[in-house]
């Protein structure tokens, strides 16, 4: 930068950058530019795997020359623009005037100006431009330059630099008067000096100091007195502690730099398991659009940090970067715990945490059939659905003898393993592997009572371990089981640096859910803000779905309370299992399991947590509401106003309640005022239940819109197409809606078009609104595969079509089985399995049956009079041309008809909705 810096200001730049992880190499000519380096012409070589030319720019004046116009460095042109032949002007960065050509916006907006003052006839001034400076921002470092900046032998230099912010100015000062102005770091002056450099007042010495600011910096102007605030991890706590201290205006009172080691920022961990049934790393991301940019917060992704050096208040990245820091808080979770068993580090042994391993997970499945998760927990088993998922005959190993042994007590996890096993995942529980052994053909797993088992691959899923290496070198304490020790405001043991998330250590317990990270994150900020806030510990209750087997554990789950007594129920023929844990007294709620139907969760986890009295008979909160009683829900009407109904971002009922006063009356605009619901997602029933409950409270009648985009009932929708006769969404969104439409409106009105008007769903306007059953003409089932249902109008199938129907099915072991509809359903399928099946099928002469779709099903029929000795007409016939004419139709509804040849009825064609 010399046209701008001298050697001082440059130096202290290069210092700025380097602090920063970007070296400069100056006096260094480039020789040349390969695929792995760029080598200079002193001989040294740079390593690059990109290489960003920013070598200058030169006017483009080609069509100029070409036309034979006069050009030098620029196409020349007068003071009014105008070139040499008439009629011809240029104005902006390709032209020339006295010599001079202009790279910066400003000069050329006012040659535009001046051009057309003369095109309109208007008279106006010639072009003169006065320099009023160059202000940049580099990397968040202040400059400013004006005037001159190279000094000549009659110049006088004035300089001051301020050591502790490393502030510098240069004043050039030529026969009494300012020439030149250079500021770093504090450009707060650089109006007041452009004004001084174009008077004749003479310089005085005292410009060198602060003189012309008498205000304090306004607040959120960036200076580089601003103290640092680095953050170690951009996982999901990180970026939850950075949207808090965004909410304190934090990042107008540091700088803020964000050390991430993944190469994503921060995404969905809970959701992790999306990926594999289609979800892509940017939906799962956490980072609102420009949210570091708008903010000016610094984010180094694929850069850990290595070391802390305490004294000198300095982090160091992985390539030996140093930053120096005010304030430090480490948010680096934990790693997956995988057992010191031989073999554990095969190729073919996996962990299972981030979207990388999710990858490299997915890259080996491509080429195994068998694959065992060591570990039965909760993450164990959500690992072994994604093995099954992905199409592998799935197997789960457990020391314990029994499954989510932390959350589960006997008869929960015994119901759990049996719908476990029955989905087809082996569930092998007492054992402890003791090595891992590679094989012709795969891999042995040994257990130490003897027995084996063989697989492709291995997933570890036995636990998390707080990472805790950066704080351990650098002398933080921590606990005995590792962890970084928090108090009550998460700070660890050194001063200014604060731990929060799966890494922290709060008295003696390390969470390893998001919420009580979340509350951490608050906290953090809240402290740093100068707010009295504390972590005081955090619910560990969880609800969750395994396997699609609704699983929820809450309170004291075991009934290890002393006195406790628990009532149980279990319905063997649904497998449903639900326990709950009194006190001694019977009179408060402890804890509980629920297997098999988690439905009363929400109400029994608040009435644990508002300690709210429990009925004379408690046994009636899990026991099935027999036909007559009174509904056995709590209500929200009984909850206290205290009661934590988000616990992702700790939003009580009174919060929704107050929102709701203020004029929120939509999900989405509770969602949006106290970001309830938008967590894990677990709470979104009750926040609805709790702002109907409110809205009633206030006389309100609560309104039927769709969604937060259309303030209408799906019937007024209906009305609004049908009577304006609209075809898109995009018609209806901008005439009766706003915004861009949610997954709640776009298939409700989906289904509408389709069925006022039935034209292609699959046009471009219509296939984002479809359903992904519709899209990829399957039918989603609970496990996240698909099933396929070929057409078969009226049932009849040639031999061909069957064999073809077998073959598929054994080639992608597809369960198969007829239908009430007279077709054949082939389940298990996998996503992507889906457009090979499709294209078989169709080579076999066989078309979607819809039967997913609101639209005609089937037509089923008996054999009629063809066959049969008592059908009097043709109903086969009947049926197959019914079916052929009213295929696709769409409606609001599925629609199924039959044809009957007699009235033995064997179609059952009068209990369909068409016989
Ligand atoms: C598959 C799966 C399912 C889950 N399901 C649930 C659930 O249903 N409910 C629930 O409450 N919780 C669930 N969890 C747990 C939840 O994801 C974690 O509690 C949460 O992610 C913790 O956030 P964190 O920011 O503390 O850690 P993380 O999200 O792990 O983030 C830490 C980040 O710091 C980075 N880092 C570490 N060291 C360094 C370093 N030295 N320099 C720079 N960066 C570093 C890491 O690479 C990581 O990106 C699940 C987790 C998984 C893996």
């Amino acid at each position: 930068m010399e046209q701008q810096l001298d050697e001082q200001a440059g130096a202290l730049l290069a210092q700025r950058l380097a602090e920063r992880g970007i070296s400069c190499a100056l006096n260094a000519g480039v020789e040349r530019v390969t695929p792995q380096a760029v080598l200079l012409s002193d001989g040294r070589e740079i390593p690059a795997a990109r290489v960003v030319m920013a070598t200058g720019v030169r006017p483009n004046i080609t069509l100029a020359q070409s036309a034979g116009l006069a050009c030098q460095r620029g196409i020349i042109v007068n003071r009014r623009l105008a070139t040499a032949v008439p009629g011809v002007s240029a104005i902006g960065e390709c032209c020339e005037i006295d010599g001079q050509t202009f790279g910066l916006v400003a000069p050329c907006m006012q040659q535009a100006d001046v051009l057309a003052a003369r095109l309109a006839d208007n008279g106006g001034e010639d072009f003169h431009w006065q320099d009023s400076g160059t202000r940049l921002k580099v990397t968040g470092i202040d400059l400013f330059s004006a005037g001159r900046i190279q000094a000549t032998p009659e110049d006088e230099s004035w300089c001051s630099l301020d050591p502790v912010t490393g502030h510098y100015r240069r004043l050039l000062v030529r026969h009494g008067q300012l020439a030149g102005v250079l500021l770093f770091g504090d450009c707060a002056s650089a109006a007041t000096f452009t004004d001084l450099l174009h008077t004749t007042q003479p310089a005085q010495a005292g410009w060198i100091f602060d003189q012309f600011t008498t205000q304090p910096s306004a607040a959120g102007t960036q200076t580089m007195t601003k103290p640092t605030l680095a953050l170690v991890g951009h996982g999901m706590v990180g970026h939850h502690f950075l949207e808090q201290c965004v909410s304190r205006n934090l990042h107008q009172q540091y700088q803020i730099v964000v050390f991430g080691e993944e190469r994503y920022a921060a995404y969905d961990r809970v959701h992790l398991s999306e990926y594999f049934a289609g979800r892509s790393a940017d939906s799962l991301s956490l980072v609102a659009g420009d949210f570091f940019a708008e903010h000016g917060i610094e984010l180094r992704l694929s850069q850990a940090v290595t070391g802390i050096d305490i004294e000198s208040r300095v982090i160091r990245d992985a390539e030996g970067h140093e930053l120096h820091w005010d304030k430090l808080v480490l948010a680096t979770g934990s790693y997956p715990f995988v057992p010191p068993i031989p073999g554990n580090d095969l190729p073919d042994c996996f962990v299972y945490r981030t979207l990388d391993d999710l990858d490299a997970i997915a890259a080996r499945a491509k080429t195994a059939t068998r694959g065992v998760v060591i570990g039965g927990g909760l993450l164990g088993l959500e690992a072994a659905n994604a093995l099954r998922q992905l199409g592998l005959s799935t197997a789960v190993v457990e020391f314990a003898p029994n499954l989510m042994a932390v959350q589960l007590d006997n008869g929960g996890a015994a119901m759990l393993r049996e719908k476990i096993v029955e989905l087809g995942v082996g569930v092998h529980t007492s054992k402890a592997t003791t090595a891992i052994t590679p094989m012709a053909d795969g891999l042995m797993l040994n257990f130490a009572d003897g027995s084996s088992l063989e697989t492709d691959m291995v997933v570890f899923s036995a636990g998390i371990r707080p990472q805790d290496a950066l704080a351990r070198s650098a002398g933080i304490r921590l606990g005995e089981r590792g962890g970084i020790a928090v108090d009550n405001q998460c700070r660890t043991s050194a001063a200014d640096i604060y731990a929060i998330g799966e890494c922290a250590l709060w008295d003696n317990k390390i969470y390893g859910l998001v919420a009580p990270g979340y509350q951490m994150a608050r906290v953090a900020a809240g402290v740093l803000a100068g707010e009295a806030c504390a972590f005081t510990g955090a619910d560990m209750s969880t609800k969750l779905k395994l396997l699609g087997v609704d699983v929820a554990s809450f309170g004291d789950a075991q009934g290890r309370t002393a006195g406790s007594q628990s009532y149980q129920w279990i319905h063997g023929p649904e497998q449903v299992y639900k326990k709950i844990v009194v006190s001694a007294d019977g009179k408060q709620l402890l804890g509980g399991v629920l297997v098999g139907d988690a439905s009363d969760y929400a109400t029994l986890l608040q009435m644990m947590l508002n300690e709210i009295a429990l009925p004379s008979r408690p046994e009636s909160l899990i026991l099935p509401a027999l036909e007559g009683s009174a509904p056995k829900a709590l209500g929200v009407a009984a909850l206290p106003d205290s009661a934590q109904i988000c616990s992702c971002h700790n939003v009580s009922k009174g919060d929704i309640c107050q929102a709701v006063s203020a004029g929120a009356s939509s999900i989405g605009a509770i969602k949006s005022c106290t970001k309830a619901a938008t967590g894990c997602g677990g709470c979104s029933a009750l926040v609805k239940q709790v702002m109907e409950y409110q809205l009633a409270q206030q006389g309100v009648e609560v309104k039927k819109d769709i969604c937060e985009h259309f303030p209408y009932s799906r019937q007024e929708i209906y009305h609004l197409v049908r009577v304006n006769r609209i075809h898109t969404f995009e018609q209806l969104i901008q005439r009766y809606g706003h915004g861009d439409g949610c997954e709640i409106c776009k298939p409700l009105v989906g289904s509408v078009l389709a069925s006022c008007w039935n034209e292609y769903l699959l046009k471009p306007a219509h296939l984002p609104l479809q359903d992904t059953n519709d899209r990829y003409f399957a039918n989603i089932q609970k496990d996240g595969t698909y099933s396929i249902v070929p057409r078969m109008p009226a049932g009849e199938v040639t031999p061909d079509g069957l064999i073809a129907i077998g073959h598929i099915a054994k080639r992608y072991a597809l369960y198969s089985k007829i239908t009430g509809g007279q077709r054949i359903d082939l389940f298990g399928a996998r996503l992507e399995q889906l457009p090979d099946i499709w294209r078989e099928l169709l080579a076999a002469g066989f078309e979607t049956g819809h039967a997913y779709g609101k639209s005609l099903r089937t037509v089923k029929s008996c054999v009629g009079s063809t066959w049969c000795r008592y059908g009097v007409q043709d109903s086969t016939g009947l049926a197959v041309t019914l079916e052929h004419r009213y295929k696709g139709l769409r409606a609001p509804h599925k629609i199924k008809m039959a044809v009957s040849g007699c009235t033995r009825e064997c179609a059952e064609a009068q209990s369909k909705d068409v016989g």
